[in-house]
């Protein structure tokens, strides 16, 4: 596609990574049988190729206004379509510039709509105030109405975390909202690599890995967090622990780009591209430790299960078919659902900011993954987990939990499945 970008952005970083990607795109819509918002509203501007020249034209000079922000705001940055791209062509960079243009440099969002974008910024990325507004949350959760149980999960127990000091180690990102949501997903992580020989250390000043800020188009917040982190894992890295584990494939999609994203930094550049190069989503470390598992499994909680791989996992982060193979070999079978390329809806804030389009996306995952019959459903994703759980009355969980159940031969969720022996 030729390009004629206007002079705010042509030699910036961004004007000339935006460049390379809109040149590489070569108009021919396959991206669009695959975009969940272009099946469910049927616009052109509602697909990636729309997208593609709404930004376009922002980058050449025209004032962005409501309408192309509305357009940009209904992706999912589920990024389905670069996986179908056979260009190659990276779609969620490009909305990343887009939507920052947009922030920049179209008229303010109504105050709402600011009002309720900054409070999320700030109140999810903060434990010291989510962890209490959810453990309230959840302790009112049978008196709150059904739209807000429905972002509350039922508390279950983390359950103990091991107590063994093993020589190998990694490092555990525990995140900003998932300990006070499910705090089972980390003790549960820790334990099946406990069982691995591996002990789990989380770094104090490490927290949220940004995706938040990132996605409500606050890059200088985003930045910030990436850097803070890094400062927080990278004595650890020097200190001889060269993985940094992370349980929500969304986290392990934004760490994988901290290399990327802070490239022009001339402090954080290097250590960025070291902590990139460390993070391993936990599919990718129990499949590197899968035969010192294999003999201690136990028994299998269920024969079955439907598993919901999120975007992130699949496209962001290309991984497929990991989960799948270490249920097999722990004697689960693993369904994935027809159209499983699809979002569920959940993408980070977007249930919040477009509830229609988030809630049809979901009511179709689940009827597929209904299909199939299992008594469970999992997923690697917190924002997924929480998102489709908000839907159904059949239990989703994390994949980790399951295979921890495996290992210890119990069953701690309380929702109608088989017990402990
Ligand atoms: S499939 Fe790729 S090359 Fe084709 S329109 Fe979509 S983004 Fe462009
Ligand atoms: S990221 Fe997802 S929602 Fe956005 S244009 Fe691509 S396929 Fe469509």
């Amino acid at each position: 596609m030729e390009t004629h970008l206007a002079d705010f952005i042509r030699d910036t970083p961004d004007g000339i990574e935006a460049d390379a990607i809109l040149r590489a795109c070569v108009h021919c819509g396959f991206c669009t049988a695959t975009c969940p918002t272009y099946q469910l509203l049927g616009d052109e501007l509602d697909g990636p190729r729309g997208r593609i020249y709404l930004i376009k034209e922002m980058l050449e000079g025209a004032t962005p206004t409501a309408k192309s922000r509305l357009h940009l705001d209904r992706c999912l940055t589920c990024r389905a379509c670069e996986t179908t791209c056979p260009s190659g062509v990276k779609y969620g960079r490009l909305a990343d510039i887009g939507r920052d243009v947009v922030e920049k440099r179209a008229t303010p969002r109504p105050l709402r709509q600011r009002l309720l974008r900054r409070a999320l910024r700030y109140g999810l990325t903060r434990r010291w105030l989510f962890d209490p507004l959810m453990a309230l949350g959840q302790a009112l959760r049978p008196a709150l109405p059904a739209s807000l149980q429905a972002k509350v999960p039922r508390r279950r127990e983390a359950g103990p975390w091991p107590g063994t000091i093993h020589d190998e180690r990694m490092l555990l990102l525990d995140g900003c909202v998932q300990p006070a949501m499910m705090p089972r997903i980390n003790a549960a992580t820790a334990r099946v690599l406990d069982k691995a020989g591996i002990s789990l250390v989380i770094a104090r000043d490490a927290g949220c890995c940004g995706a938040i800020q990132q996605h409500l188009a606050d890059r200088e917040g985003a930045l910030s967090r990436m850097r803070q982190n890094i400062d927080a894992w990278i004595p650890y890295l020097n200190q001889g622990i060269t993985t940094i584990v992370v349980n929500a494939s969304g986290c392990a999609a934004m760490i994988a780009e901290y290399g990327h994203l802070l490239r022009d930094d001339p402090e954080y550049a290097e250590k960025a591209a070291r902590v990139s190069a460390a993070m391993r989503d936990v599919s990718q470390v129990v499949a590197g430790v899968h035969d010192r598992l294999l003999p201690q499994l136990v028994r299998a909680p269920f024969p079955r299960a439907a598993f919901h791989p999120p975007c992130t996992l699949q496209h962001a982060l290309q991984i497929r078919g990991t989960v799948e193979a270490l249920f097999k070999a722990a004697g689960i079978d693993l369904f994935v659902p027809r159209d499983a390329h699809l979002c569920c809806g959940s993408a980070g804030t977007y249930s919040i900011f477009e509830p229609a389009i988030a809630t049809r996306l979901r009511n179709d995952k689940l009827a597929k993954l209904a299909e199939l019959g299992a008594p469970v459903i999992v997923s690697a994703n917190i924002g997924c987990i929480a998102h489709l759980q908000g839907g159904t009355a059949a239990p989703v969980l994390h994949w980790i939990e399951v295979l921890d159940d495996a290992l210890m031969a119990r069953h701690v969720v309380n929702d109608g499945l088989t017990r402990s022996p």
